[in-house]
């Protein structure tokens, strides 16, 4: 199963590559600098271009960064999405340092700030479990289980479309396991 829908808004699970995604935002697991890294953030900047990370510059004049948790809207540059929203997840430490509010923290702010802006559409990577060592079947969980109730309580979101780009086999499976267990 990879689909799910909670009132006018539709959850879709896909495997690839998140850079692709003609949305009107794609989210990025930025780090806390909003300089540019490695894993999905590097492939964002590169395909991007340059605009993006001067963008990211002037935020972090303006605020210093971004917090573990907290969310950041810029242009996407060269990328077919109209934006990139910038969310820095929380490191795996063991899972007594916050891990999983921080990681639930990064789902609400994105869709926050998605709603701020009006936007119809967004795509998610699977925040914290690369590099940052989250354990995937728990962040999928959380993510899954964060976005849905985000939806109910928000019945006046203008969010239609909300996607989790998967890019590798074992996040597809373990969210559409978890899209099956929700049961919705
Ligand atoms: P973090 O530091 O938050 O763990 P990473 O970029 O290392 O961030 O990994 C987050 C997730 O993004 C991982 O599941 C990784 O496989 C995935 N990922 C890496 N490149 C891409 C991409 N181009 N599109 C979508 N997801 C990607």
């Amino acid at each position: 199963m990879n689909h799910i829908q909670i009132g006018q808004t539709h959850i879709q699970l896909l495997q690839g590559d998140i850079t692709v995604q003609q949305v009107d935002a794609i989210v990025n697991a930025a780090n806390s600098s909003l300089l540019g890294g490695g894993g999905v953030d590097g492939a964002i900047h590169r395909a991007g271009g340059s605009a993006i990370l001067e963008e990211c510059q002037q935020i972090r004049n303006r605020q210093g960064g971004c917090a573990t948790g907290d969310a950041v809207i810029t242009t996407a540059g060269r990328l077919p999405a109209k934006h990139v929203i910038h969310t820095v997840g929380p490191v795996w430490n063991g899972g007594s340092n916050n891990e999983r509010q921080l990681l639930a923290d990064c789902y609400v702010h994105s869709l926050q700030l998605a709603d701020e802006h009006q936007l119809i559409s967004i795509a998610f990577p699977n925040i914290s479990t690369g590099i940052y060592d989250f354990p995937k079947k728990e962040a999928a969980i959380i993510a899954l289980q964060t976005v849905k109730e985000y939806i109910e309580q928000h019945p006046d979101t203008l969010l239609q479309q909300i996607i989790f780009v998967c890019y590798d086999a074992d996040n597809l499976t373990l969210y559409e396991q978890q899209i099956q267990a929700m049961n919705v």
